[in-house]
């Protein structure tokens, strides 16, 4: 089959109006959907991870995936929101007779913008804000330099995937990256790695590097994430015990991991679960260490906390909750651990998962990270003049008057980087999306959207000590946050993050309600 080829595809008749349809057309798959009667195709997956749009849920226009939230405009296929990267491909659609006829095309690519713009923007940092911004750039037309400083000797790969598929050996190390060097080139986005930032001066915009170089940009954004925390723990320097933040994180607990045996996790939040995840599918033994009585307790309440560890459990991983790690010992290298409780555990690696900080310390004297995070707007800018901040170091104004928000999720990085983009080319904000994030254990996916880092109750729709489930956080009569568990729920959680964003009540009674049906936006 040759692109430009008309292959018929459907009957008109099976196509009503607003389903989602998936069909393979040639041997590519395709979406169809009739929409104000018209038919239209698309690409049928996702461009993040192929996930199949026909699962996904349309809004009006809006299509979000089901797998992790990105949407598309289904007007012109155009990318609204990530983590996906590109336009979603519009194909050609004819109707004769009653037969839909479909003509393949590709997706739009990122052009490089015409002009001569002579203006330098710095990007500090090379991960989700980062690369989000960078791109952003180019889609809105700026066509001066810009120039990615990141310390890592890599540009920016797909972070989420070191705790799950890479360090399960699913996801081979040439997955990771989010563009080629290519892409990069075409579009003259300068990746400065092994960059590290030391100092910024904010009032003459110019960074000062570990090599002792500078650089000055007419506009600065910084997106330096997070550095993954070690307990004061006597013998938690030792070699054998690992922290996973980046990719070379990741290649040194692969290289450090046991041939078999017995690996301690410290920490049961997302990434101590997540590495005890991918461990077990590497067959080795895996002992979570953790001082709550339930992973996640705090954040998810104890039924979320108590089905996570069951699941986990029944993949074999072993808890010891309710403790912590006294020391770590081995002779030259860790081997065992001493917990708080006296237990001696066997340990051929110890992989350290118990938080991280924002990464601002080159930020000190600068006086934009007080805190030590950088307080922004509503479009990214910090207090001084030209200099934007994204990601896990952004300390988010919250408009509608609640306390300000700092948020340490992929999908929000790549909005948030998104947002500052358009506020360094004095465009006017995007509307702010409810913020998103997953995490996968042993074949399942846990998903969120909202924030409540607070909540008063937890109501249920189907039951989470088995099966898949939707639990809504509500304070008082206020739907904060969701969460669900099960391909099944996908769509029910995308219409309450919308109902999130609009300002759309959902009771308790409505969200425990299976018959309710939780609509799209009038
Ligand atoms: C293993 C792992 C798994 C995760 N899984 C999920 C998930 O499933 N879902 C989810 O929503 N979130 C997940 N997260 C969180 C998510 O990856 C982060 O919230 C997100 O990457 C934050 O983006 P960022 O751009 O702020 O920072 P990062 O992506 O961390 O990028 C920061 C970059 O800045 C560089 N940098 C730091 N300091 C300097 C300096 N001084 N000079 C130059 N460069 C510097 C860093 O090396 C890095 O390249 C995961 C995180 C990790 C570590």
């Amino acid at each position: 089959m040759e692109t430009g080829e008309w292959i018929q595809a459907a009957a008109e008749a099976d196509l009503t109006e607003g389903r989602l349809v998936e069909l393979t057309v040639g041997d590519r798959p395709v979406l169809l959907v009739r929409n104000k009667g018209r038919v239209h195709a698309y690409a049928g997956e996702c461009p993040h991870y192929k996930a199949h749009l026909a699962r996904g849920v349309l809004s009006g226009h809006t299509l979000t995936c089901p797998s992790h939230n990105a949407r598309f405009d289904l007007r012109d296929g155009r990318l609204l929101s990530p983590p996906a990267l590109n336009d979603l491909a519009v194909h050609e659609v004819k109707v004769e007779r009653g037969k839909v006829w479909v003509r393949l095309g590709e997706a739009p690519r990122i052009e490089m913008p015409g002009g001569s713009d002579d203006r330098t923007f710095l990007i500090v940092g090379g991960g989700a804000a980062a690369a989000a911004a960078a791109e952003t750039l180019r889609r809105e037309g700026y066509s001066g330099r810009i120039v990615l400083l990141t310390q890592e000797p890599v540009g920016p790969y797909d972070r989420p995937s070191l705790s799950k598929d890479y360090l399960s050996g699913e996801a081979p190390a040439k997955w990771l990256p989010l563009r080629g060097e290519k892409f990069y080139d075409r579009l003259r986005i300068e990746l400065a790695t092994g960059s590290r930032v030391v100092a910024l001066d904010p009032r003459s915009r110019t960074l000062t590097l570990a090599d002792g170089s500078t650089r000055r940009g007419e506009r600065i954004l910084l997106a330096t994430g997070s550095v993954a925390l070690r307990p004061p723990v006597p013998g938690i320097d030792l070699p054998g015990c690992f922290t996973l933040r980046s990719l070379a994180d990741a290649d040194a607990l692969l290289a450090g991991l046991p041939a078999s045996g017995c690996v301690a996790v410290l920490g049961a939040s997302f990434i101590g679960l997540e590495v005890a995840s991918a461990l077990r599918q590497r067959g080795l033994e895996v002992r979570v260490v953790a001082p709550e009585q339930l992973p996640l307790e705090k954040v998810f309440g104890p039924e979320v906390g108590r089905r996570l560890k069951e699941e986990a459990e029944q993949a074999g991983v072993s808890f010891h909750l309710g403790t912590t790690a006294f020391s770590v010992q081995g002779n030259g290298r860790a081997r065992y651990l001493v917990l708080s409780d006296g237990t001696h555990l066997e340990a051929g690696a110890v992989v350290v998962g118990v938080g991280v900080r924002p990464a601002v310390e080159y930020l000190a004297g600068s006086g934009l990270a007080e805190t030590g995070a950088v307080p922004v707007d509503a479009r990214q800018a910090t207090a001084a003049e030209g200099i934007f901040a994204a990601g896990d170091i952004a300390l988010l104004k919250e408009t509608a008057g609640g306390p300000p928000r700092r948020i340490e999720h992929w999908v929000e990085a790549e909005r948030q980087g998104r947002q500052a983009a358009r506020a360094m080319l004095g465009k006017s904000p995007l509307p702010r999306e409810a913020p998103f994030f997953w995490t996968r254990q042993h074949g399942k996916a846990f998903k969120y959207v909202g924030h409540a880092p607070m909540w008063e109750r937890v109501v249920f729709r189907g039951d989470p000590a088995k099966g898949s489930f939707l639990a809504g956080y509500y304070v008082g009569d206020s739907l904060r946050a969701a969460a669900s568990l099960g391909k099944d729920r996908d769509a029910e959680l995308i219409r309450l993050g919308e109902a999130l964003e609009a300002g759309r009540p959902v009771s308790a009674d409505q969200l425990a309600d299976p018959s309710f049906e939780l609509a799209a936006p009038a």
